[in-house]
């Protein structure tokens, strides 16, 4: 995402590198470079202009007295001013004081707005929530079983309108259920009984798109607004769709007026400006952006972190919380309690610390890392098919082989190469390697623990 945004910006800052001060046309030269590279990013007029005058103002102002060499103070300004257009602060989810917080979303068809749906879900239930999802959406023929297939796969109820209740128990009669069918407001209305009656504390709101933004369209998503009175309303828009973005973000604006943005499909190839420019367009807040077609490829958007990834600085605030969401609290501890009692590390361990690895996406999770957007050619090499055949081989041992490494002998070595379908030299690898970790790991603990801990072996 911003890929070549962040190309071009970095390479405006390698040409001040070097340089003693900032004469007056070094400035100007930089602007210029700036202004071109968001332009070409799609980024909206205004917003360019903007922010050209911000970052002229204050690279040829007071600041430049500072400590900081020149290169390093354009690339604080833009960093500074690219977190203020995209929202300045992180916004979280608004929950109502008193249950269910209604949250609805609203945007064209297509644009991610069942995917997220399913996202949020997920997201909510890992964080305690009891979330419903409901689907109002009954423009599209497959939309309501998409919102299902969706609520399964993210483990979250899902209200529908012919059969009043999927995924959990029978509703059992409920008239507003059965009458609601065909009729979008109803369907949100009967959503929003349904989790008082059932005590659902969050209530996800799937409404309908058009490809295009309509009058009629815009009517039926106002009415299940006063419908349902939110606690939000999220627009989603898809980061992909150029300088149609800004129009589309007004009109959403004008006729529902959301409180806060997702922006979905982050994940590809987007030039993303014209996304960008919602926030400054909309004053709304990005609070969420979709990184994928998976239930787990949800982020909450950091207007900091984002405009560090796209000067590429690196986004190791992100990186850290996937990896605490990564690994189930159960496991963390687990780990920590075979730690303590230098227990050895098994290769179930590993298993599951693959496993976890896995679920957080190894090339999202390595683009996160300073230096690394420069790299996403040889990313793009990396094969994460390579995880599967390691899991292969780990599942092809038997427990006693998963837990005593060092007794896996040839004949056992041959049959684990036979079973997971690779060669004898990849299993010896992936022993010998193992093997590492393992003394690694030892080393780390019975060096003295972790200072500040109580309690740790010395
Ligand atoms: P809706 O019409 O607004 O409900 O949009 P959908 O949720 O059906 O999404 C439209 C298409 O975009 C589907 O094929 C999704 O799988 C895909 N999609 C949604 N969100 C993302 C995302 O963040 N990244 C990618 N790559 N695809 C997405």
């Amino acid at each position: 995402m911003f890929t070549s945004l962040s190309d071009r910006l970095t390479g405006t800052f390698k040409n001040l590198r070097g340089k003693g001060r900032l004469s007056e046309s070094d400035v100007n030269k930089t602007v210029r470079d700036i202004r071109m590279a968001l332009i070409d990013a799609d980024v909206a007029l205004p917003v360019v202009k903007e922010f050209t005058r911000a970052i002229r103002e204050r690279a040829t102002g007071a600041e430049v007295s500072q400590a900081l060499n020149p290169a390093q103070q354009v690339i604080k300004i833009v960093n500074e001013e690219l977190t203020e257009i995209l929202g300045g602060h992180t916004r979280e989810l608004t929950l109502a004081k008193r249950p269910p917080t209604v949250i609805m979303l609203a945007g064209l068809q297509g644009s991610g707005k069942t995917t997220f749906a399913g996202k949020l879900g997920a997201r909510l239930k890992d964080e305690g929530h009891t979330p419903l999802l409901v689907a109002a959406d009954l423009q599209r023929p497959n939309a309501v079983t998409q919102l299902e297939v969706v609520g399964e796969r993210a483990g979250v109820r899902v209200f529908a309108p012919e059969r009043g209740n999927i995924g959990g128990h029978d509703v059992g009669g409920s008239a507003e259920g059965t009458r609601s069918h065909g009729d979008p407001v109803a369907v949100a209305r009967a959503g929003l009984a349904e989790a008082q009656a059932r005590q659902h504390d969050v209530l996800i709101v799937d409404t309908a798109g058009r490809l295009a933004v309509d009058a009629e369209l815009m009517q039926q998503a106002a009415d299940i607004r006063s419908a349902i009175s939110p606690d939000e309303v999220l627009f989603v828009i898809d980061a992909m769709i150029g300088q149609a973005a800004i129009e589309t973000a007004q009109a959403f604006q004008e006729g529902v007026d959301f409180t806060g943005v997702v922006l979905s499909k982050l994940d590809g190839d987007a030039r993303g400006g014209a996304a960008l420019s919602v926030a400054g367009t909309t004053g709304r807040p990005i609070m969420f952006a979709s990184t994928g077609e998976g239930v787990r490829d949800i982020e909450v958007f950091h207007p900091d972190r984002m405009a560090g990834r796209i000067l590429d600085m690196g986004d190791v605030l992100t990186l850290i919380e996937q990896a605490e969401r990564a690994f189930e609290r159960g496991q963390a501890e687990e780990m920590q309690r075979k730690l303590l009692a230098e227990e050895d590390f098994t290769f179930d361990d590993f298993l599951s610390q693959m496993a976890a690895v896995k679920k957080m996406g190894l090339k999202s999770m390595l683009k996160m890392m300073p230096g690394m957007g420069q790299m996403s050619g040889a990313l793009d090499m990396l094969d994460e098919r390579e995880f599967d055949r390691v899991e292969a081989m780990v599942r092809s041992m038997t427990p006693f082989e998963r837990s005593h490494p060092k007794q896996i002998n040839g004949s056992r070595r041959a049959r684990i190469a036979k079973g997971s379908g690779v060669q004898v030299s990849e299993v010896n690898q992936l022993l010998e390697r193992f093997e590492q970790a393992q003394k690694a790991i030892k080393q780390f603990t019975r060096g003295g623990g972790m200072p500040g801990m109580p309690g740790m072996p010395g």
